[in-house]
């Protein structure tokens, strides 16, 4: 259980919406804007009392739509309101098209250590019916300035199950991440929302996703082509070079604490959770009226605390350590999971090692299905 707090800062703009999105995000306003990293500042001042925190984490929508001035305020707010230590993870999440080597490098002397590119595929086709405003090139040439910028440390997302994807489709795209050499790869599947812009898309279209299993065959066969280039799975979505884990997503997988400031953004700490209001106006007036974003503060039973460090510990490949756990919320874990979890270990889909508990890289398939015994 990291003890250093991380830090989350959402943006919640972006030059256009993508079909699939269901994220809390609006189109960019430069006005709003403005308003908006005012109200992040002073929350922040507001909040921090000098804990230690050793990581931030720009996410959206887009932050890399903000200029590198406004990253450099607020990292400075969280230097002033928290004990930043040495050498944090500063991430700022980046969508391909908003970042030339320039402003790579005002991000970078702003204080970011790392970059995540949304890139999600390397495929023209596949790019446009997502309606995503970047084009293939133009993702490698992003990746290539952020080198040039001096970024040792960049990871890129992928999307797989894309409409019309097929797996040799998909695995282009992974060979061409790989080509790129990453430090850290996400593979997200493409979850269409109820109402999604895209499933009219795709009946207009007459596209369709390929059948279930192809999709775990994407999965696997992905991360086969990620191990042979010398990556390492970490969690059920991520992989990365030698000690290029992503420091900040780890404290949510292993029991962590943070703290997100932004609209909507949510903060586990000291057993309590609580969630900002997720209208951005919303946000800015209360933050501006020094009233408390914050809605629906909850503490959570040692019970919720127990089953949510299982939940999450149990998507890294490493698993979970039960006696840890136990200990940490003075339960029998295996005493209370066991007669649930056992049918998943007969079928090889959960692996009990003494008291570590993880998945296989096929149960991470149904992974759902086996988290269902904490919910
Ligand atoms: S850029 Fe990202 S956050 Fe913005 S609309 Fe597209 S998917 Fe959503």
């Amino acid at each position: 259980m990291p003890t250093a707090l991380g830090l989350y800062l959402h943006v919640p703009f972006c030059s256009s919406i993508c079909n699939y999105c269901n994220f809390n995000r609006g189109l960019f306003d430069a006005a709003v804007k403005e308003r908006y990293v005012a109200a992040l500042e002073r929350e922040i001042l507001t909040t921090g009392r000098g804990e230690a925190v050793d990581t931030i984490f720009f996410g959206g929508g887009t932050p890399s739509l903000l200029d590198p001035a406004e990253i450099a305020v607020l990292i400075g707010a969280c230097r002033r309101a928290f004990a930043v230590t040495d050498d944090p993870e500063i991430t700022l999440e980046t969508n391909p098209e908003t970042s030339n080597v320039s402003r790579m490098r005002d991000f970078r002397a702003a204080g970011v250590s790392r970059v995540s590119f949304g890139v999600q595929s390397l495929r023209p086709a596949e790019l446009s019916r997502l309606g995503r405003l970047h084009s293939a090139d133009r993702a490698r040439l992003a990746f290539a300035e952020a080198r040039d910028a001096g970024f040792d440390n960049i990871s890129l997302d992928l999307m797989m199950w894309l409409p019309e994807q097929s797996i040799a489709h998909w695995l282009e795209s992974v060979e061409g991440v790989v080509e790129l050499g990453p430090d850290h790869v996400s593979l997200y599947l493409l979850e269409l929302y109820p109402n999604a812009p895209l499933k009219e898309e795709m009946a207009r279209g007459g596209w369709s996703q390929a059948p279930d299993e192809d999709a775990a065959e994407m999965y696997l066969t992905g991360l086969r082509a990620l191990d042979r280039a010398g990556y390492r799975q970490y969690e059920i979505s991520n992989v990365c070079r030698e000690g290029r884990e992503s420091r900040h997503n780890l404290k949510y997988w292993t029991d962590g604490e943070w703290i997100g400031f932004g609209c909507g953004a949510h903060s586990t700490r000291g057993g309590e959770r609580w969630k900002n209001v997720a209208a951005t106006g919303e946000y800015i007036d209360r933050v501006t009226r020094a009233e408390t974003p914050a809605l629906e503060r909850r503490v959570m039973t040692s019970d919720e605390r127990l089953e949510d460090a299982m939940f999450t510990g149990l998507r890294l490949t490493k698993g979970v350590d039960m006696a840890d756990v136990g200990d940490r919320y003075r339960a029998d874990v295996w005493a209370r999971f066991g007669p649930g979890l056992q049918p998943f270990v007969d079928a090889r889909v959960l692996v009990r090692d003494g008291n570590r508990l993880r998945l296989t890289r096929e149960g991470m398939l149904v992974a759902n299905e086996v988290m269902q015994v904490f919910v």
